[in-house]
């Protein structure tokens, strides 16, 4: 089977299958191919030029992938921004800390720090509400740690 997109001689486009192309060619010359829009027989194939729209596809996509790493860096930026300044960093304690905010032992607050992947493993057993931060989103510890 081979789809094929249409137009018919007022432009509309439509697509329809056929078995092959000399099936395409003999149902046309019938007129057994007809606009869906307005019942012209008069079809042709759709030029499609594929490879000028995939450029230009791809080009769009490349423009928008351009602009996506732009705002993701503002993004992790302020992401960064956010986490300095309303969670509190606690170094390599984080999964005792983590752990005791989990459990009530201390209070709630936010909180980020390292963890040793065996912490990491053991936290998410333990079913301690944790996510690592990505690395453009991780902002750089503060030079002193508390
Ligand atoms: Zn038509």
């Amino acid at each position: 089977m081979i789809r094929y997109a249409l137009r018919c001689e007022e432009s509309h486009e439509f697509e329809a299958w056929f078995s092959s192309s000399s099936d395409y060619d003999m149902q046309v010359e019938r007129g057994l191919v007809e606009c869906p829009h307005c019942g012209s027989t008069a079809i042709t194939k759709q030029i499609m030029a594929p490879s000028v729209r995939t450029a230009r596809k791809v080009e769009a996509r490349t423009e928008a992938a351009a602009n996506g790493a732009r705002n993701f860096e503002e993004l992790a930026k302020k992401v960064q921004a956010h986490i300095r300044s309303n969670y509190d960093y606690v170094g390599s304690n984080f999964a005792r800390e983590a752990r005791a905010i989990h459990e009530g032992e201390k209070p709630e607050r936010l909180i980020y720090g390292e963890t040793t992947p065996e912490e990491r493993e053991k936290l998410a057993e333990d079913e301690v509400p944790v996510a690592p931060l990505p690395e453009p989103f991780a902002p750089t510890p503060p030079k002193k740690a508390n």
